[in-house]
């Protein structure tokens, strides 16, 4: 059985922990240091970046995943978990900067501030529903980064190399397939 580490500082855990479960998963929630240990991937769930990065450094767990990212370790950012991936961010400090993606925060206006749509994500399959909330987006990617979906012109999922990172809420649908494509990638 995949035993699959969820942030669980702030933000949308419980959804991401009972998709990993409904996937087959042992899902464990990381709060400290010693939650990483023998995991085989790990998801960093959406909520607000800033208060995460806060989280992160009072708990001392910025470096541990930072250096589990380097070594390889799969991760997959939804919202703001893409936030605390990426490597650089727009008018903002970076946080773990370990995906080869710029991303800009807060990109779909004041007025939508949430919305749903449907995505065709070749890599995945035919009309993936997707939430987004308060959603930022990929300005641009890294060479060796693939762009897996965009939205209104927007990069909106891509892959770098062991690390998945969305715009939007694969957990807060019924539809699992966006978090299965994430399990096989641990083999
Ligand atoms: N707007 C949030 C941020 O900047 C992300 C929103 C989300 O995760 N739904 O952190």
């Amino acid at each position: 059985m995949k035993r699959i580490g969820v942030l669980a500082l702030q933000g949308a855990v419980r959804e991401h922990v009972q998709t990993l479960e409904s996937l087959g998963c042992e899902a464990v929630l990381v709060k400290q240091r010693s939650d990483l240990e023998k995991l085989d991937g790990l998801v960093l769930p959406g909520g607000e970046s800033t208060t995460m990065r806060k989280l992160l450094n009072r708990y001392e767990l910025l470096e541990p995943i930072r250096t589990l990212a380097k070594q390889g370790y799969p991760m997959f950012g939804t919202c703001a978990g893409l936030i605390l991936l990426a490597k650089d961010l727009v008018d903002y400090e970076s946080h773990l900067a370990v995906m080869d993606v710029v991303v800009a925060r807060n990109s779909y206006g004041r007025q939508v501030d949430s919305f749903e749509v449907k995505l065709d994500i070749p890599e995945i399959g035919p009309a993936i529903p997707a939430v987004f909330i308060r959603a930022p987006h990929i300005v641009s990617v890294g060479e060796g980064v693939e762009v897996l979906a965009e939205h209104d012109g927007k990069i909106v999922l891509a892959k770098d190399g062991h690390l998945l990172g969305c715009s939007f809420h694969p957990e807060l649908t019924e539809d699992t397939r966006v978090l299965e494509y994430f399990v096989s990638f641990m083999v």
